[in-house]
């Protein structure tokens, strides 16, 4: 679905991401994973067209978009920004239903809209007109997600989703997105810097350092044959992941 050829950005002289090459499959999950700063939720501008990379292409669906085709692209891809973005003087009902409004859906659409992604997220319906102070976090998670699927998206871009949430809340929600995932079929690409919730939400994970793409794979293609010292470090430095046996001499 997205296809990254020798991608750089810089922010002034820094490189965020570094001649980059990637390819994201579509109707699958892919998880960003990597130390903080190392251009995950860079990344993840550049796919939705709010950044444009200084060198290098990224191609969707085969194709280079010009600029005057990236407001159109915007309204075919779902993003939840770190924290969930809720604009707190809107209610739950306000914000997921902002676009529809913006596009001026009838009535009877938002409604039926508002319904199925209640059902889907599991969200309960009496706490739509809640402003986001009154919801719990996971709530708002919710919310955010339901935002972000509003005009069924053919992609989904989530930047740490459960990144503030307490262990259990997140536990839940992992398993909810696991569902969610699994019921929409989109594709999806999630940042992350928890290497469990990597493996446990996607298909594929990308790993990051320093801009650059340092391997691929699943999770055990990264634990069984890591490509270099910092993968192996930072697997280690992974608390949550279950002990592996030693291997027998
Ligand atoms: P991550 O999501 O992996 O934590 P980011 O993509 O947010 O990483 O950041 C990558 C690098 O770019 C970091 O060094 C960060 O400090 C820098 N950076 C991110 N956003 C900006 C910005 N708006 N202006 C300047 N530097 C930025």
């Amino acid at each position: 679905m997205f296809e990254l050829q020798q991608l750089s950005c810089h922010y002034g002289n820094e490189p965020a991401i570094d001649r980059l090459s990637l390819s994201i499959p579509p109707g699958r999950t892919t998880v960003l994973i990597g130390p903080s700063g190392c251009g995950k939720s860079t990344l993840l501008r550049l796919l939705i067209g709010l950044l444009r990379p200084g060198t290098g292409r990224i191609l969707h669906d085969g194709k280079r978009l010009t600029a005057a085709q990236l407001p159109a692209l915007r309204l075919r891809i779902g993003y939840v920004i770190q924290d969930g973005g809720l604009f707190p003087h809107l209610s739950a009902r306000d914000n997921i239903t902002l676009m529809a409004r913006h596009l001026r859906w009838p009535a009877g659409r938002i409604a039926t809209r508002l319904d199925e992604l209640c059902a889907l997220t599991r969200f309960p319906a009496t706490a739509l007109d809640r402003f986001p102070l009154e919801l719990s976090g996971g709530q708002q998670q919710r919310v955010a997600l339901m935002r972000a699927l509003l005009l069924d998206p053919e992609a989904l871009l989530l930047d740490e989703p459960l990144g503030s949430l307490d262990p259990m809340i997140r536990h839940e929600l992992q398993e909810e997105l696991a569902r969610i995932f699994v019921t929409l079929g989109k594709t999806v690409v999630l940042v992350t810097h928890d290497l469990a919730e990597a493996a446990f939400l996607g298909d594929h994970i990308v790993l990051l350092k320093d801009g650059r793409l340092v391997q691929q794979g699943t999770l055990e293609q990264l634990l069984d044959a890591p490509a270099d010292d910092f993968v192996s470090v930072f697997i280690r430095a992974q608390r949550g992941l279950p002990a592996r046996p030693e291997a027998a001499c």
